[in-house]
């Protein structure tokens, strides 16, 4: 099973509502903060909720990076990236 601290060694987590084709990336350095680093993402699909229309979509996505990813997520006073529409 998956964790969050093999993800965010060089994967980007999107949470998608298809309802209304929202998709925000996880922030998973403070995720790993709250829940620490052995989190399985399984539970992390279970907590989705949109903060627009209500669902629970539990749709992630999970998007290869690479390890040079990891720097750049723990920077925590940098704005989250905007998913390019592409991703959908
Ligand atoms: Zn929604």
């Amino acid at each position: 099973m998956q964790t969050l601290q093999q993800l965010v060694q060089a994967f980007r987590l999107y949470a998608v509502c298809e309802p209304c084709q929202r998709v925000k990336c996880v922030d998973l350095p403070a995720l790993i903060e709250h829940e620490g680093g052995d989190y399985p993402i399984d539970r992390v699909r279970m907590r989705l909720k949109c903060t627009e229309c209500g669902q629970r979509s539990q749709a992630l996505r999970i998007v290869y990076v690479g390890p040079e990813g990891r720097n750049a997520g723990f920077r925590y006073s940098r704005a989250p990236q905007d998913p390019t529409p592409d991703l959908l």
